[in-house]
C-alpha cells in the first residue's frame, strides 16, 4: 500500500475536507509556511499573521486528533519556500509516493499542480454549496448568467429561506429595505476581542521581521485564528449585529469600520467556518424571530448568492479573465492608496481603516476606493494587486471577480449589467464623510468642488461609445447631453486637471512591483 502525503494549504483549514476524511491512517499531513506566498503581493501583516497562526493552530488540532503532521516553519533551514517544491521534498523524506491536495483557490497554483505530473492528485474542494462542475452545468447554454438567477436557483436547490417552494416573506430579494444611510444615533456592537496567545505572538514577531515593511499595522490585530474563536465571532454577529445588518448594509461611517457587518469572510475563506453553518445559523435566527427577513435574506444572498457566484465565474473564466481590460484602463494606482495621505476624506478614511484593520466593508471597497479607481481609469492589474494585498479575507477566486468584474467593469459587463460609477452625491447620501471634508460635495467645478463629481462625468464621456446603448445608462447620458456645451467643457477641464495632478505609481504589470510597495 502506498503512503500519501496530504498537503493542506493555508486557506484549507477545515477538518471536513475529503482529502482529510478519506486519509489512510499512515498518511503524512504537511502544512508549509513559504516566503513565496507571503511576497508575490505585499500582503497586509495582519493577513499574514492570521494565516500563519491559524495554520499552526490547525496543525496542533490535527496532531491532537492523531494525525501525523509535518509543519514547515518560515525559519526552518531546509524549507524550500515554494509550496510545491517543499511538498515534493517532504514526500521524498517521508517515502510518500503520492501527494494529495484539495483544489486550490487560485489559478496560478492550480495550473502549476496540473503540470507537476501524475504523482499529484487533486481533490475537489467540498466546502462550497456549488461545485465548479455544478456551476458549469448551471451556466451551460444560458445567454444570461446573472447573479440573481443563480441565487434563486441556489435557494430552490438548498431550501434556504424557502417555505413550501416559495421564497420566505413572499419575495426573493429585500434590497429596497436595505439602503438606509448612516445615522448619527446608531450604536454599533463591539466585536469580541481575541487574546493573542503565545502562538500568535510568535508569529507576529516573525512577520514583523520578514514582512514588517508591508503596508498595514499589526496593533489592532483581532482576527479569529482558531475554529473556536471563529464560532465565537459567528455567535456574536447573530446575537448583536444581524438584526440591523440588512437595513444598514450600504451605510458608510466616518468613524466606525464595521457597523453591522459580520467580518466573517476571512474565517470562511480560510476554512475555520463553513458557509453552510453560517447561513444555517442566520436562517435559524430568523425562524426564531431574532432577525427580520430583510436582514436574513440580505445576508444569505451575500454568501449563497454572491460568494458562490463569483467563485463559479472565476473558475469558468480563468485564466483569460485576469487579462480582461475592456475599458482599456491604463493608469497606475494612486500613490495615496499606500498611505492614505489625501484630502479626499472618504478615501482617506477607507484607506486608514484598511491600514489599521486589514478590513473595509463592501460599500467602502466598491463605492469609495473602487469607484474612485474606476473613474480615474486605474488599470485592473494594479487595483487587483492592491485589493489582494490589503484585506485579510482576500483570495484571488473571490477578489478578482469583485475587483475586475464588479468594480472596474473590465469584463465588459459580464458580472454586472452596468458600471458601479457614482458621483460624490452617492457618498454624501450614504455616509457622514462629506461634512468632514475640505471639498464641497455639491460643487462640480472650482477649487472646492468634490473631485468625484467631475470625474464621474469624465468617465461617462470617455466611455460614451461603449455605455450609451445600455438601457440603464440612458437617463444619465440624457442629463449630460442636456447640459450647455460650455458647462460640459468646464467639467471635463476640471477632471483633466485633477487627473494630471494625481500622483500614481507606474502602471506595472501584476506581481512585478513588490519592491515599489515597500517605499511607504
Ligand atoms: P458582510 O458584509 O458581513 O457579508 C457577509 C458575507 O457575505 C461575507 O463574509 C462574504 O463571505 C460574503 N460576501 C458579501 N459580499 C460578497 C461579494 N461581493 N463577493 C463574495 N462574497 C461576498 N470578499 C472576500 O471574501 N474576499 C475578497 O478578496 C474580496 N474582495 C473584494 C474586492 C472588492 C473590490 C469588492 C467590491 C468586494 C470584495 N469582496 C471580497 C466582497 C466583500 O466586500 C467582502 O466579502 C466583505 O466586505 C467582507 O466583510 P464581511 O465578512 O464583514 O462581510
Ligand atoms: Fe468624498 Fe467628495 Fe464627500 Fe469629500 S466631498 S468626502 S471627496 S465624496
Amino acid at each position: 500500500m502506498s503512503r500519501p502525503l496530504i498537503l493542506i494549504l493555508g486557506d484549507q483549514l477545515s477538518e471536513t475536507l475529503d482529502v482529510l476524511t478519506e486519509a489512510p491512517d499512515d498518511a503524512l499531513i504537511a502544512l508549509s509556511e513559504v516566503s513565496a506566498e507571503g511576497q508575490y503581493v505585499p500582503h497586509h501583516p495582519q493577513k499574514i499573521v492570521m494565516l500563519l497562526s491559524a495554520m499552526r493552530h490547525f496543525a496542533d488540532t490535527l496532531r491532537d486528533k492523531g494525525y501525523q503532521v509535518h509543519y514547515s516553519a518560515l525559519d526552518d533551514d531546509d524549507n524550500r519556500h515554494d509550496l510545491l517544491e517543499e511538498a515534493e521534498r517532504l514526500a521524498e523524506a517521508y517515502a510518500c509516493d503520492e501527494i494529495r491536495v484539495t483544489h486550490p483557490g487560485e489559478w496560478r497554483l492550480f495550473e502549476r499542480i496540473q503540470r507537476r505530473g501524475t504523482r499529484w492528485r487533486l481533490y475537489p474542494d467540498n466546502r462550497f454549496y456549488c461545485s465548479i462542475d455544478a456551476f458549469g452545468e448551471w451556466m451551460a447554454g444560458r445567454k444570461r448568467c446573472r447573479m440573481e438567477d443563480f441565487y434563486r436557483h441556489m435557494r430552490k436547490q438548498t431550501g434556504l429561506l424557502m417555505c413550501e417552494g416559495e421564497p420566505a416573506g413572499g419575495q426573493w430579494n429585500f434590497d429596497h429595505d436595505n439602503r438606509a444611510p448612516i445615522d448619527q444615533g446608531l450604536d454599533f456592537p463591539t466585536p469580541p476581542r481575541h487574546r493573542m496567545d503565545a502562538t500568535t505572538q510568535a508569529v507576529a514577531e516573525l512577520v514583523t521581521t520578514h514582512f514588517g515593511e508591508h503596508f498595514g499595522t499589526l496593533d489592532g490585530f483581532n482576527w479569529a485564528v482558531t475554529r473556536r474563536q471563529a464560532l465565537g465571532d459567528l455567535r456574536h454577529f447573530i446575537a448583536h449585529a444581524l438584526v440591523d445588518f440588512g437595513t444598514y448594509q450600504d451605510a458608510i461611517s466616518d468613524r466606525e469600520p464595521l457597523l453591522y457587518h459580520s467580518r466573517l469572510a476571512a474565517a470562511m475563506n480560510i476554512g475555520l467556518l463553513s458557509p453552510q453553518e453560517v447561513c444555517e445559523a442566520v436562517e435559524t435566527a430568523w425562524q426564531a424571530g431574532r432577525a427580520p427577513i430583510n436582514a436574513a435574506e440580505g445576508f444569505i444572498r451575500q454568501i449563497l448568492g454572491w460568494r458562490e457566484y463569483v467563485r463559479g465565474i472565476y473558475w469558468q473564466r480563468m485564466p483569460g479573465y485576469k487579462q480582461e481590460n475592456r475599458l482599456n484602463a491604463r493608469r497606475g494606482l494612486p500613490a495615496f492608496y499606500w498611505h492614505g495621505d489625501t484630502d479626499l476624506r472618504c478615501l482617506q478614511r477607507a484607506i486608514e481603516m484598511t491600514r489599521d484593520n486589514a478590513y473595509a466593508h463592501h460599500i467602502q471597497r466598491l463605492m469609495v476606493t473602487g469607484n474612485f479607481a474606476l473613474l480615474c481609469g486605474v488599470s485592473p492589474a494594479a487595483l487587483c494587486d492592491w485589493y489582494l494585498a490589503v484585506y485579510a479575507d482576500a483570495f484571488e477566486w473571490v477578489e478578482l471577480p469583485n475587483t475586475l468584474g464588479m468594480t472596474l467593469y473590465a469584463d465588459g459587463g459580464y458580472l454586472g449589467s452596468k458600471p458601479y460609477c457614482a458621483s460624490g452625491k452617492y457618498i454624501d447620501r450614504m455616509s457622514d464623510h462629506c461634512r468632514h471634508c475640505r471639498y464641497d460635495v455639491k460643487q462640480v467645478t472650482g477649487d472646492d468642488a468634490c473631485p468625484f463629481n467631475s470625474l464621474y462625468w469624465h468617465f461617462l464621456e470617455r466611455h460614451r461609445e461603449r455605455l450609451k446603448g445600455n438601457q440603464r445608462m440612458k437617463l444619465i447620458y440624457g442629463s449630460w447631453d442636456k447640459m450647455a456645451q460650455s458647462r460640459r467643457e468646464a467639467i471635463l477641464t476640471q477632471a483633466n486637471a485633477f487627473l494630471d495632478r494625481l500622483d500614481t505609481e507606474p502602471p506595472y504589470g501584476r506581481g512585478e512591483h513588490a519592491e515599489g510597495y515597500r517605499r511607504h
